[in-house]
């Protein structure tokens, strides 16, 4: 695997999705049962496919995810700068993403 190493761009006008950025990075669940991932977005619950994970954000930082799923982190710089530069062809191109750890100040873990 080829790892371009450049520095981020800065700038996210040419994609639409600063509604679902937080600070430089952007929260997804993965459902422990299907394993579905879903983009969170502000105010707006979203589910996987089988229905037991969802989350939402509740403001541009804090999100809350019921206990069926485990939080991934996106760092949203390294994500635009590879979807800006997508290869033609051969080895993809990386970009940074995480899995959060199960204590973390911005995610609340709704037990139903
Ligand atoms: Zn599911």
């Amino acid at each position: 695997m080829t790892w371009r190493s450049r520095p981020y761009i800065k700038t996210i006008s040419a994609f639409p999705v600063s509604h679902i950025i937080s600070r430089g990075k952007m929260k997804l669940i993965f459902c422990k049962h299907c394993h579905d991932i879903v983009l969170l977005r502000i105010k707006d619950i979203r589910k996987c496919l089988c229905g037991k994970a969802s989350g939402q954000y509740v403001d541009d930082l804090n999100a809350e995810i019921n206990e069926n799923c485990i939080p991934i982190g996106i760092n949203n710089f390294s994500f635009v700068d590879a979807i800006k530069n997508q290869p033609k062809k051969g080895d993809g191109f990386l970009f940074e993403a995480f899995v959060i750890p199960k204590k973390c100040p911005t995610i609340r873990v709704i037990k139903k």
